[in-house]
């Protein structure tokens, strides 16, 4: 809800013009309670758990149904394969999750927004502030999530709670969000932590969920693609990190971390991940001399 009747009202109390970014916003929100703004995260989250991993369902229907194999170079188990009712029931999963508990959720926490004072007038932020705000609600939420993730993975945690989520020893896109009702719950709190330290505008809120939605999405792909953030950002783990998380499963006391690699190598819980990667790379440069064939899996 703006607190101005007109356009012209609202350059009068800013001081200046409004940017067209702005004239949209107020054209969009000025009638709209913030509770209603806040609930379009269900909308985004439920448009983004739909359909953005979409294109690695594709991506494995051609592998497991026609036996395309071109993408195998790709997949970080290609031992593994996946149908289409496999993927199917994965995403029924998360939706059930969706209407029993993320939707609710979305629904009851608008006071603890209100509380942190996100706020959805203007000015609009600048992109600088986005950029800030964003790259500490990454910071945040990566650092919280490795403790609360560290701790699903003792012995109570994970037969409770936390099996749930590796139930897929080879992540695929739908299994991002795809865990305990109480896993969900606890794994709200990082999410929230970082506004709730730098708060900001309704529009770097909706950002942020999508954009973190969207990186699990990617980190539970199950493919390291050349176009992979792990390539471009300094510290991100991506799929091939956190698929390692999902291969070792229970027994797993490494790669917790959700974004990015600092707190695993901080605290020691990458060692057996980097050993892998260094005896692979091994066999693989053994291999190029033609010495051996490694074949399967790239984590045997
Ligand atoms: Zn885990
Ligand atoms: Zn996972």
């Amino acid at each position: 809800m703006i607190p101005y009747a007109t356009v012209e009202e609202g350059s009068m109390a800013l001081g200046r013009n409004l940017t067209r970014l702005e004239k949209v916003w107020f054209d969009y929100s000025a009638a709209k309670s913030d509770y209603y703004l806040y609930c379009h995260n269900i909308l985004f989250l439920f448009l983004i758990f739909s359909f953005v991993p979409l294109p690695l369902v594709i991506v494995e229907s051609a592998r497991s149904a026609s036996g395309w194999f071109w993408f195998d170079r790709y997949k970080i188990q290609p031992k593994v394969a996946y149908s289409l009712s496999d993927m199917f029931r994965c995403y029924r999963d998360v939706m059930k999750m969706f209407i029993l508990v993320v939707g609710p959720l979305q629904f009851i926490s608008y006071p603890t927004i209100q509380m942190i004072e996100i706020r959805c007038g203007l000015p609009l932020p600048s992109l600088m502030e986005i950029v800030a705000q964003l790259v500490v609600y990454f910071l945040v939420e990566d650092y919280t999530n490795y403790w609360v993730h560290r701790l699903f993975h003792c012995k109570w945690g994970y037969e409770k709670i936390h099996h749930i989520h590796h139930e897929y020893t080879a992540p695929i896109g739908y299994a991002a969000p795809h865990a305990h009702w109480a896993e969900v719950l606890a794994l709200g709190i990082p999410s929230f932590l970082g506004p709730a330290i730098a708060p900001g505008h309704m529009v770097t809120f909706w950002l942020w969920i999508a954009l973190r939605q969207m990186e699990a999405i990617e980190t539970h792909s199950g493919y390291d693609f050349p176009w992979s953030l792990t390539k471009y950002i300094p510290f991100y783990g991506g799929a091939e990190y956190h698929d390692y998380h999902h291969y070792v499963g229970g027994q797993s006391q490494s790669n917790f971390a959700s974004v990015f690699t600092y707190c695993d190598y901080i605290y020691g819980t990458d060692k057996g991940y980097r050993f892998q990667k260094k005896l692979l790379h091994q066999i693989k440069e053994e291999s190029k001399k033609g010495n051996k064939q490694t074949g399967g899996e790239k984590f045997d």
